[in-house]
């Protein structure tokens, strides 16, 4: 087998979908071959020297990555010109946002056989193939790094001989992998944490991070929806979002940071931040909208971009892990190579799309010319 690794053209996408060390176990055996598109590391870290040390061929065009390779390797969905060079058969793995139908669709009629690594099962099998894991646990520690370094206050009490500085205060929405790791990185600078989910068991689970969970009560019917699906959260109904923003917002209030992670899978994220809550925010207080992609836990928040409105800072930037490309690339291909693992057999280099196997079928997007059929 031939894997492809192009170089990401999205802008802002400074990850790549192999490194040195996922190469190097690739190729060994010598089955396969890795051809690396020229600079598709530099994001990363990764001169084109290193990869080729660890037994990649490193190829000038991108053309030529996508014609000579069997299963193309990528951390974002192919733009309309990547996809014209992809043909029929071809294997793409990636994060291709599914949700996205007119995409999807698109890919389906290249004739790819594509999987989308958001649709991975959340079974405790698949949490070395992780991908939205791996990429949230580092957003959520940058998110907290950028809104310590916007904030104009520290984090943590000191009490100096000029007299003392208060602890900030942080609130953490929605309670995933992202919040849990905004949750630790916050208490490790030495802030005060608050964090709410939906999800009652995230209660513990905040707790157990040394922060204090903001407990919106729940009817038995909510009680029940409030489980969520497959470990996602669904869409809670009005009554309960009144009774949620009544609570938070005399949280926000009070606090210096506030880190929104709350998302629903193929939905708009719910709006957790109003206007009136940012208002009653004091000047300087920093807000992290993490669900900026997907529309925002703020409608205040701005795409990729850092906006002071009413004295508070919004930071709305949709790719953190980007931000830290070394470290999200290395995660990011370990998963691809676990998830690789169910389908290449690296004895005899055989590769094969068990569909029997529920994480292969489960992450399996289109093939054939179809999209994959789902419940
Ligand atoms: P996510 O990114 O989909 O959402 C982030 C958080 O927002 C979730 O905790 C969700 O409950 C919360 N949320 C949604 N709507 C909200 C609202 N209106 N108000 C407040 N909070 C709201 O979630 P995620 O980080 O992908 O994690 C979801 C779950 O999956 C977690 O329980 C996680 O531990 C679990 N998980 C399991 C595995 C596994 O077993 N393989 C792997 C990864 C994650």
């Amino acid at each position: 087998m031939k894997f492809g690794i192009p170089a990401e053209t999205q802008a802002g996408e400074t990850r790549v979908a192999a490194t040195p060390e996922t190469v190097k176990k690739l190729t060994a055996g010598s089955h396969h071959a890795v051809l690396v598109q020229a600079g598709a590391g530099i994001g990363a870290n990764i001169p084109d020297d290193q990869f080729e040390a660890a037994g990649a061929k490193i190829v000038a065009a991108a053309p030529d990555v996508y014609s000579q390779s069997d299963i193309l390797l990528k951390v974002r969905a192919p733009a309309d010109g990547e996809l014209a060079q992809m043909r029929s058969g071809q294997v793409l793995i990636g994060l291709l946002n599914p949700h996205n139908k007119p995409g999807a669709e698109a890919l389906a009629r290249s004739g790819v056989t594509a999987f989308a690594m958001e649709l991975l099962p959340r079974i405790s099998r698949a949490q070395s193939m992780d991908v939205l894991s791996s990429q949230a646990n580092i957003g959520g520690y940058k998110a907290v790094m950028l809104a310590a370094t916007t904030f104009q206050r520290l984090m943590p009490m000191l009490m100096t001989a000029a007299g003392t500085v208060k602890a900030a205060r942080v609130v953490v929405m929605g309670v995933g992998v992202a919040g849990l790791q905004a949750i630790a990185t916050a208490k490790r600078l030495g802030a005060v944490v608050e964090a709410t989910d939906v999800r009652p068991e995230t209660k513990e689970q905040v707790e157990s991070l040394g922060a204090k969970f903001i407990e919106v009560p729940l009817t038995e019917a909510e009680k029940e929806l409030a489980k969520g699906q497959g470990g996602y959260a669904r869409e809670m109904g009005e009554d309960y979002r009144k009774r949620q923003a009544a609570l938070v917002a005399e949280r926000i209030k009070q606090a210096d940071i506030v880190i929104t992670t709350a998302l629903i899978p193929g939905r708009p994220a719910p709006v957790l931040v109003t206007e009136d809550m940012v208002k009653s925010m004091r000047p300087g207080s920093v807000i992290v909208d993490m669900a900026v992609e997907q529309g925002g836990n703020c409608p205040l928040s701005e795409k990729d971009r850092v906006v002071v409105k009413h004295g508070v800072n919004l930071i709305g930037y949709s790719n953190l892990p980007a931000m830290a490309a070394a470290d999200a690339s290395a995660l990011y291909a370990r998963n691809l190579l676990n998830f690789l693992g169910l389908m290449l057999d690296m004895k005899t280099g055989a590769f094969n799309i068990n569909r029997e196997d529920e994480i292969v079928a489960g992450s399996l997007l289109c093939m054939d010319g179809q999209l994959a059929r789902r419940e």
